[in-house]
Parts: C-alpha cells; structure tokens; sequence
C-alpha cells in the first residue's frame, strides 16, 4: 500500500486507485496517457503516484466515469468528454 503523507491529511493512492487530472503541465504523459485535465485514469503503482496525488496533479475519483465510444479513455464530466472527442476525433461523425 503506498500512502503519502502531507501536512493537512493523508492520501492513501495504491495501484488501480482512480484519479482524475486537475492540473498537468502541458503535454505531461502517465506512461502512454497524456495528462489532459478531466481524464479519468487508474494508478498503476508507479514510482511517481505519490507525487502526482501529493502535487495535486491528479485527484481521487470515486464517481463512474463517461468513457469515450471512439477510444475508451474516460473522463470526468460531460463537459470533458465533450472536449476530448472535438479535439481528438475531430467531432467526428
Ligand atoms: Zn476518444
């Protein structure tokens, strides 16, 4: 179990722990994933997990997620969804 601990609480983040992204710097991957605010993706136990949870890159995710019809990637919100599919599959059909 990987925990990180910060002043105000602690964050308890093993591997499959979903998290949404809340702030990345542009063009951040998590291995293949790109680091788009609004993703939805499980942890996958890597060295840097802490980091991101403790740096508040990404945020717990407790809801289901929307998930993409075109790619299954999985997003937060509506509003998300909605971003991702004009500006990766172009609106598609
Ligand atoms: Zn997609």
């Amino acid at each position: 179990m990987l925990t990180v601990y910060s002043t105000r609480r602690s964050v308890i983040a093993p591997p499959g722990t979903h998290v949404v992204v809340a702030a990345a710097p542009p063009g951040s991957t998590y291995e293949e994933i790109p680091l788009e605010p609004g993703r939805v993706f499980a942890l996958r136990g890597l060295a840097n997990d802490l980091r991101l949870v403790g740096a508040g890159t990404v945020r717990l995710f407790l809801d289901a997620p929307l998930k993409c019809k075109a790619c299954k990637s999985e997003w937060a919100t509506a509003a998300d969804l909605k971003r991702h599919e004009l500006r990766t599959h172009k609106g598609g059909k």
